[in-house]
């Protein structure tokens, strides 16, 4: 197809879809409907402002007088549902009317006038048009010093950029053709997922949704190296902040390993090339990933050469890259297009989160960077992790996606009591998916896997289903949807397994599912039985603060409460570093003297010790796992 024919259908498509937003509205009724094509164009001529300087350039039809557009900043972006109001950053803003080239037209600046927290409308009201067509172009500046796979960062070192942190959208017109500039500084280098020619400073996007999906880094000093897999080119770019300690040319083997692994699963995916934007921060605090359709953007904290930061950038990256399907194309029904002017509601994260991880860790395995042992040493750390979360018992996995706003980084202003009350659908969700598929590989003697059900259900919803949008191939599943698929593809009921472990908080299936594979899970006391139902807060260095206090647990049944600050403990002063240490010197049934401070009195009281309350779980290998236990094993871990 043409590129000519596709924008004239987009268009059409853009013009009913904003008829159909407009309904109603009586704001939205007198926005201009009939704009030519959006430009953005990017520059930072200050790079040590940390200002990103956007101009949007809107060609208007000649029929615009009384109307006025509206420009629009996104309250979050994709792949992180917390609200972030990008339009705290934004300033400087300002409109201009200019002529195309060899016209002579004398318009005085357009008023803009703000609407509310994220809308700025730029009237055009009181302007007489000329019958050629004028353009516009809204300017302004957006604050940006945050490496992360959300917001933005300009600095001396590099420009690096999500465009939802950035970029705004002219209202009703989402689903237009964009286009983008860059101008960088002297000597930087642009690259993102749709690059495809060296010293690329243009690039065309179907509509705002696919722009604000290419992540974009600038800088000199990027490197770029490449491996073929199908026919498909990928790039790894890698920005390091810190020494890389020679670990590159292994870093970019060991990520052609999980790719291989990946595609081997789900077959060839649908791009020409792709890209793994990765950020050694060497900063101790910015790490992320986040998926995209082309590319993903991963920052470590760390630096490559530095122990530890090697196997967590491989984490992120089998993760991110199995979002190539899962969450990016097979996606939940709500995601996408998006509302920016409110927060996500989604049951399915679970799923697009949480199976996605399960995935990332097994994919570990059969791309050979794991071995046996480090796969299921990391799954009983996560079943440690959701078995001793108070929040197991209150939250299911649909109500733990519904809750992403609150979750998923969400910074709060005010005292919440989510470290008792939820659990995150990353952890839950993956042993959701692992519990699933060993179950299915078990009833049905290994002829059916979760395997299959993820093939299926992305050629059902996003390969053959009609398109249901502008957006994207295809159409969005339900929660349903996928509990369907599932019972059909591997020819079980699991309604059950649903109903009590995705919309209920029963305790997952640990051992139907491991038996069939030999396994076994070992359950005993954490080696710091008598942490008395304390959570210290790692976030307040210097003192010993109380963070969080559980339910029905020795510290609440001593009175103890967050923010009180522990002074001594068995009347012997007691500091952050042996805290821990010290409470495991007591046993179950001890009556332990301690002493807080809170509203500047000192409080004394008693801490009654319990029963262990912290229980730490193994998945161990049966010695008498049968031949066919055995073999349907390595079924599983081999792919
Ligand atoms: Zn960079
Ligand atoms: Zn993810």
């Amino acid at each position: 197809m043409s590129r000519i024919f596709r924008i004239t259908r987009l268009r059409r498509l853009a013009l009913l879809l904003s008829l159909l937003a407009s309904f109603g509205s009586n704001a939205a009724a007198q926005q201009d409907r009939r704009l030519g094509s959006i430009t953005y164009h990017l520059r930072m001529t200050r790079p040590v402002s940390h200002l990103f300087e956007v101009s949007i350039e809107v060609e208007l039809g000649n029929d615009t007088a009384g109307n006025s557009i509206d420009f629009q900043m996104p309250k979050w972006s994709p792949g992180r549902y917390a609200i972030f109001d990008f339009a705290k950053n934004v300033q400087e803003v300002s409109a201009r009317l200019a002529c195309p080239a060899g016209l002579d037209c004398t318009f005085p600046n357009s008023p803009v006038r703000r609407l509310d927290d994220q809308t700025w409308r730029v009237d055009l009201g009181v302007h007489k048009l000329p019958e050629k067509r004028q353009i516009l172009f809204f300017n302004y500046k957006v604050f940006g010093n945050d490496l992360s796979g959300t917001f933005s960062q300009l600095d001396s070192r590099h420009a690096n950029f999500n465009g939802g942190s950035i970029f705004m959208y002219v209202v009703n017109h989402k689903p237009d053709p964009v286009k983008l500039t860059i101008d960088p500084p002297k000597g930087w280098r642009i690259i993102n997922g749709r690059t495809d020619k060296s010293d690329q400073r243009e690039w065309q996007f179907p509509n705002y949704d696919v722009l604000i999906d290419t992540p974009t880094e600038i800088a000199p000093d990027w490197t770029d190296d490449q491996f073929q897999v199908d026919g498909k080119t990928y790039h790894v770019v890698v920005h390091s902040f810190g020494d890389e300690g020679k670990k590159r040319d292994k870093l970019v083997s060991d990520i052609e390993k999980i790719v291989r692994a990946e595609t081997a699963m789900w077959g060839p995916p649908e791009f020409d090339s792709y890209t793994f934007l990765i950020h050694f921060a060497a900063d101790d605090h910015s790490g992320d990933g986040m998926e995209h359709l082309t590319s993903t953007q991963i920052i470590e904290p760390g630096a490559l050469g530095e122990e530890g930061v090697y196997g967590s950038a491989l984490d992120t990256v089998a993760h991110e890259f199995f979002h190539v399907w899962n969450v990016k194309r097979l996606r939940p029904v709500e995601l996408g297009p998006w509302d920016f002017t409110r927060p996500l509601s989604t049951r399915g994260l679970w799923i697009a989160e949480g199976i996605t991880n399960y995935y990332g860790h097994l994919m570990k395995r059969r791309a050979g960077v794991w071995d046996d042992a480090a796969l299921l040493g990391r799954e009983s750390q996560t079943i440690t992790q959701i078995e001793n979360a108070p929040g197991s018992h209150l939250m299911n996995a649909e109500d733990s996606s519904l809750s992403a706003p609150f979750l998923d980084d969400a910074p709060h202003a005010q005292q919440t009591n989510l470290d008792n009350t939820s659990i995150s659908y990353y952890p839950k969700g993956e042993l959701i998916g692992f519990m699933l598929d060993l179950i299915i590989r078990g009833r049905t003697d290994g002829k059916v896997a979760l395997d299959d059900v993820m093939r299926r259900m992305y050629e059902e919803f996003y390969l053959k289903s009609p398109n249901s949008s502008y957006y994207l191939r295809g159409r969005g599943y339900t929660g349903e949807d996928f509990e369907r698929v599932a019972s059909e593809v591997s020819g079980l009921d699991l309604h059950e397994f649903f109903r009590l472990y995705v919309r209920d908080v029963t305790m997952l299936p640990y051992d139907e599912a491991l038996r069939y594979f030999g396994l076994s899970l070992v359950r005993e006391p954490a080696r710091q039985p008598y942490n008395a139902g304390i959570g210290i807060d790692y976030q307040e260095k210097g003192s010993l603060t109380i963070g969080v206090v559980h339910p029905n647990s020795p510290a609440e049944e001593a009175g103890l409460q967050e923010d009180d600050e522990i002074i001594s403990l068995g009347k012997k002063s007691i500091s952050r570093e042996n805290f821990l240490v010290s409470l495991a010197r007591y046993k179950q049934g001890d009556r332990v003297p301690i002493a807080v401070k809170r509203d500047r009195k000192t409080i004394q009281t008693t801490l009654v010790l319990g029963a262990p309350e912290r229980m730490e779980y193994r998945i161990e290998e049966k010695k008498d796992a049968t031949p066919q236990e055995k073999a349907l094993r390595a079924a599983w871990l081999k792919g």
